[in-house]
């Protein structure tokens, strides 16, 4: 049946691609056959899964490029295919017909949810985690149950890489004893971003902080049961936004957008190839050769004009992206928001009010145009945080499109998943 599923999944994936078809429907149906088709497939020794609400498409494709340029033979899944018919469809293309996987090295982007259902499966030798948010609770449950629930899922021996500045994260570390763990972190910098405490994950006091990144990253200690910032093993120092570098051991890495959640991303990436005695300079060169990635800070151009463009799904990624605005902005802007409620992006829209929309009246905003599924409540929600009536108006992609690109000033877009498809079909 393995075999049998392993074939039709080949075939399906070399006709898509015959019609130039990116999909994970290669994936699905294998699936279908055997549901146990994961396990079959011989994994290289190094695998590395990358997880987190944040960050985890541009940071694969970091790791990804440095692997490359390290000379490993590198599988990884495309930019969004991260749940399991996703990865089925990437080790089927990958495969021999032995089940065994022609690479090197996997790096794959594991959705939060999907890594309890698959890490028995393919046993990944390391773990990157990223951050733990709030988002989309319908689907990942609160941020609370998220964590507990990555923490009951690491059952096999992998080394855990993780962000020692989100206490969630530094909990889950402080949990496996029996797991080797490093850790990295950023060095007290002030990135004047919106944060704000939570309470200890280990027994659900108040954290105190001594340093605040952004939302609940930062330095932080319980005066009730001693759970504090573990010790950093790497540590992002001399951090530059403006110039774009950072220092880490006294060497210098490139920070390819001038943006914390970047300087985060970057530095994970950094932190895992080092782990893996990958040189420096190669990790440096690699990281200069990374394209943006569609939606982080992209510009893209719509009739004659440049307009930048940010993804944003959840309040973390909203006051990033605001906050963008807030330290690169001195002209006249307008703003397009477009946001949708589809399956993928989370049918609920109580996260628009965890957003700080207030911030952008400090800047030089002129208009917003609200746009997506959801444009109706959007422009509720921003009225009763103040934004003015008069800078605000609700259009459909294609009229904000074009009002966004008439006027002189700078454009710009959020949007969060299926509608920032939505908007590239009018790009392209
Ligand atoms: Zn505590």
């Amino acid at each position: 049946m393995s075999y049998f599923a392993l074939l039709i999944g080949k075939l399906l994936r070399f006709c898509l691609n015959v019609f130039g078809r990116g999909s994970s429907l290669p994936g699905k149906i294998a699936l279908k056959i055997d549901e146990n088709i994961l396990s079959k497939f011989d994994f290289p020794s190094l695998v590395i899964f990358v997880t987190g609400t944040n960050g985890k498409t541009s940071t694969t494709h970091y790791l990804s490029n440095i692997l490359s340029e390290a000379q490993y033979k590198t599988m990884t899944n495309l930019a969004g295919a991260n749940l399991v018919q996703g990865i089925v469809t990437q080790a089927l293309e990958y495969s021999s017909f032995n089940f065994t996987i022609q690479a090197d090295a996997v790096v794959l982007e594991v959705d939060e949810a999907t890594l309890p259902n698959i890490i028995e499966d393919i046993k990944p030798s390391h773990i990157l985690m990223l951050n733990l948010f709030p988002d989309q609770e319908d689907r990942f449950g609160s941020v609370e149950e998220l964590a507990i629930k990555l923490n009951k899922a690491l059952v096999t021996d992998s080394k855990l890489i993780l962000n020692a500045n989100d206490p969630r994260l530094a909990w889950i570390g402080e949990s496996h004893p029996e797991l080797a763990i490093t850790y990295y972190g950023v060095d007290k910098i002030s990135l004047i971003q919106p944060s704000h405490s939570i309470l200890c994950p280990n027994c659900q006091q108040e954290l105190s902080y001594q340093w605040q990144h952004y939302e609940h990253l930062g330095y932080y200690s319980c005066s009730s049961c001693g759970f504090k910032t573990p010790f950093v093993q790497y540590m992002a120092r001399k951090v530059d936004l403006n110039q774009q570098v950072f220092d880490l051991d006294d060497f210098s890495y490139p920070i390819p957008q001038a943006t914390s959640y970047t300087l985060f991303n970057v530095l994970a990436a950094v932190s895992l190839a080092l782990d893996l005695e990958i040189k420096e300079e190669t990790i440096h060169s690699a990281i200069e050769g990374t394209e943006i990635v569609r939606g982080r800070n992209e510009k893209i151009e719509f009739a004659d004009k440049k307009i930048a463009v940010n993804l944003a799904k959840n309040p973390a990624g909203m006051n990033q992206s605001i906050s963008n605005l807030l330290s690169q902005e001195t002209e006249n802007y307008n703003l397009m928001l477009a946001i949708n409620n589809q399956a993928a992006d989370g049918v609920s829209i109580a996260w628009l009010k965890d957003c700080d929309f207030t911030r952008l009246l400090e800047t030089p905003l002129q208009h917003i145009y609200l746009s997506g599924s959801v444009r109706k409540d959007l422009y509720q929600i921003l009225l009763n945080q103040g934004i003015p009536k008069n800078k605000l108006s609700i259009e459909e992609i294609a009229s904000g499109l074009e009002k966004l690109t008439t006027h002189p000033e700078n454009a710009y877009i959020i949007a969060n998943y299926t509608s920032l498809n939505n908007i590239y079909k009018y790009i392209k």
